[in-house]
């Protein structure tokens, strides 16, 4: 079958003249409890109220709606990340800040969400590794997942009994073990500064 694409008549410079910023997508990938959503839902909160466009795709909402025909075995994570990467592409490519907080295990399939991002030509990938050691997240465990991991109820649990593929080239890194929430948002919000100016 040949597919046919059409060409959009308005383009990155006019969508970014229309928001103030252009769009683009914050990657964020790291071990459950590692702070994604914390992190994220602050960001979200701190860049709307300064006016900027910014919308947080989370794995766990998605999993409910676009993706809720999908587990957790290694083809369902692809096609999970698969799927959120070229949503996170489309909508950065509407002119937003797109906040996108997924476990996103296997680097070949961050890979794909960057590459998504890149065949539109417009909008940025910025891949943000919310690093933190795993027994740090065990400790926390903010909903109980660990404790269930480590009992047996939750199988292919990541960082547990499924690999973790931390980012070899991040943007940027929020060691979460040494910071605070708050100096997360400020690191991440100074980053995102530095580039929407540039
Ligand atoms: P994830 O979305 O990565 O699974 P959550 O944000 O749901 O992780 O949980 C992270 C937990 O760690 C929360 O209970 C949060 O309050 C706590 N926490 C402690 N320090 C930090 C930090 N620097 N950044 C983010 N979360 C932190």
């Amino acid at each position: 079958v040949k597919l046919f694409a059409v060409e959009h008549r308005v383009g990155l410079e006019a969508r970014t003249r229309l928001n103030g910023h252009p769009g683009l997508v914050l990657w964020l990938t790291g071990l459950s409890g590692s702070g994604k959503s914390t992190i994220s839902l602050e960001l979200e909160a701190r860049l709307v109220a300064a006016g900027r466009h910014a919308y947080l795709l989370d794995g766990d909402n998605v999993r409910h709606g676009l993706n809720a025909d999908l587990g957790f075995s290694p083809e369902d994570r692809t096609e999970n990340i698969r799927r959120v990467g070229e949503v996170a592409a489309l909508m950065a490519d509407a002119g937003l800040i797109v906040i996108a907080a997924f476990i996103s295990p296997y680097r070949a399939d961050r890979s794909s969400a960057r590459a998504a991002v890149a065949r539109l030509n417009g909008p940025s990938f910025h891949e943000v590794h919310v690093s933190a050691p795993i027994d740090v997240c065990e400790a926390r465990d903010p909903k109980g997942l660990y404790q269930k991991a480590r009992s047996g109820q939750l199988p292919e649990f990541t960082g547990i009994s499924a690999p973790y593929e931390p980012p070899e080239a991040p943007e940027l890194t929020l060691d979460t073990a040494s910071l605070g929430v708050d100096a997360a948002v400020e690191t991440t919000l100074a980053y995102l500064d530095r580039h929407l100016r540039s």
